[in-house]
C-alpha cells in the first residue's frame, strides 16, 4: 500500500500522512498538535467510451490483446474479453466456434482516475460476425426493460441454454481452447473438450434434473442432466460433484454442479462434454442453437431499434475491424 508522509520544515514530526487503500481511495490522517484526524477521499473517475475491433487470427484473448493496445491497458482488456465472452455466452462459446477471420466489435465505457488507472465498465452494444453472419447485442433497459442484451431481431440474448459448461474466463487462455484426448484409446469418443485447471466449476449449461451422478468408468466421475426438452447434458472426467448435487436434484442454468478432473481415460484435466437427444450425441452447436429469450416490449420497439441503429452506426465509425496478425490475408 502507497503511503505518504507530509512533514513541514518547521516540524520534526509529519502532520499527514496519505495511505493509497485502493486505486481510487485514498486515506488521510492529518495531525494538528496531538491531534491525529481521519478522512477518506475518492478520486474521481472521468467515464468515455470506445470502441474496438479486431478479427480472430487465433484466439478471441489474442484479438482482443492486440486490438485494443491503444485504448486500454493489459488488464483491462482481459476484463473486456471476459466481459465480451458474457454477453454472448448463450450464443457463442468463444473457445470453440471461432474461426480465423471472425470479427468482433464493441463499444465500451471506459473509466480513468486521476491516478492514471483505467477500468472497463458496461459494454453497451457489441457484435460478432461468424463464418460472415453478424450476430449483434444491443444494451438496452427501460422503465419496464432492466438492463439487458437484445439482439438484431429484439429478442434477449438470454436463453434456455448456455452455450459452453465453463465459463470462458476460466479457460486458460494458453490453451487456445483445442485440447486432444487419448485418441485411439477411448474409441467411443463423441463430446467436446475443455482443457481447464483442476477443480474448475462446472456449470449446468440449462434447467434440469440430475439423472446419474457417480462413476461411469472410461468418462470417469459422470454427471447426466435431463432438460424440459427432453435433451441431456453430459459431464465427465470430474473431479466430484458440488454439494447437493445428486441423482433427483433439481439445479438451474447456470449453477456450479460439479468440478474439473481427470477421471476415467484422461491424460490430462479436463472436461468432457455432450449432448444427447434420444440418447444420441449431438453436435452442441446446432442441437443448442438459438433458442432465443424474450422480445423487448412491442410498445418499446421503436425506442429500441433507435438505440439500436445508433450504436451500429457509433460501431461503424470508430471500431475499425482491420485484420491483425496471422488474419491478414
Ligand atoms: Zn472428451
Amino acid at each position: 500500500m502507497p503511503v505518504v508522509f507530509r512533514t513541514p520544515q518547521t516540524d520534526s514530526a509529519p502532520t499527514e500522512i496519505v495511505l493509497q487503500l485502493a486505486i481510487d481511495r485514498l486515506l488521510h490522517l492529518k495531525r494538528d498538535g496531538e491531534i491525529w484526524t481521519e478522512s477518506e477521499e475518492r478520486l474521481p473517475w472521468t467515464t468515455d467510451t470506445v470502441a474496438v475491433g479486431g478479427s480472430i487470427a487465433s484466439t478471441l484473448y489474442e484479438a482482443m490483446d492486440s486490438s485494443a493496445k491503444a485504448v486500454l491497458p493489459a488488464g483491462a482488456r482481459q476484463q473486456l474479453t471476459w466481459s465480451l465472452a458474457d454477453v454472448f455466452e448463450y450464443k457463442i462459446d468463444m473457445s470453440r466456434d471461432l474461426q480465423p477471420g471472425d470479427a468482433f466489435r464493441v463499444l465500451v465505457e471506459r473509466s480513468s482516475s486521476s491516478s492514471g488507472a483505467v477500468r472497463v465498465g458496461r459494454i453497451l452494444a457489441a457484435t460478432f460476425t461468424l463464418s460472415g453472419t453478424e450476430l449483434q447485442a444491443i444494451r438496452y433497459a427501460s422503465q419496464s426493460v432492466r438492463g439487458d442484451f437484445f439482439d438484431q431481431t429484439g429478442k434477449s440474448m438470454r436463453a434456455a441454454f448456455l452455450r459452453a459448461p465453463l465459463e470462458f474466463r476460466r479457460i486458460s487462455s494458453t490453451f487456445g481452447g483445442r485440447f486432444h484426448p487419448i485418441l485411439g484409446v477411448w474409441k467411443q469418443h463423441k463430446g467436446t473438450d475443455y482443457a481447464a485447471a483442476f477443480g474448475t466449476p462446472v456449470r449446468a449449461i440449462g434447467d434440469g434434473v440430475v439423472i446419474r451422478a457417480s462413476w461411469g468408468n472410461g468418462y470417469g466421475n459422470m454427471l447426466d442432466i435431463r432438460h424440459r426438452n427432453g435433451f441431456v447434458t453430459r459431464y465427465g472426467h470430474l473431479r466430484g460433484f458440488a454439494s447437493g448435487v445428486h441423482a433427483g436434484s433439481r439445479v438451474t442454468i447456470g449453477q456450479t454442479v460439479a468440478y474439473v478432473g481427470a477421471t476415467g481415460l484422461a491424460t490430462g484435466p479436463h472436461l468432457h462434454f455432450e449432448v444427447l437427444v434420444d440418447g444420441v450425441q449431438r453436435d452442441p452447436r446446432t442441437a443448442l442453437r438459438d433458442r432465443s429469450g424474450d422480445p423487448v416490449p412491442a410498445s418499446e420497439r421503436q425506442d429500441f431499434d433507435r438505440l439500436r441503429a445508433q450504436m451500429l452506426a457509433t460501431l461503424e465509425s470508430r471500431a475499425a475491424t482491420a485484420p491483425t496478425g496471422l488474419a491478414a490475408r
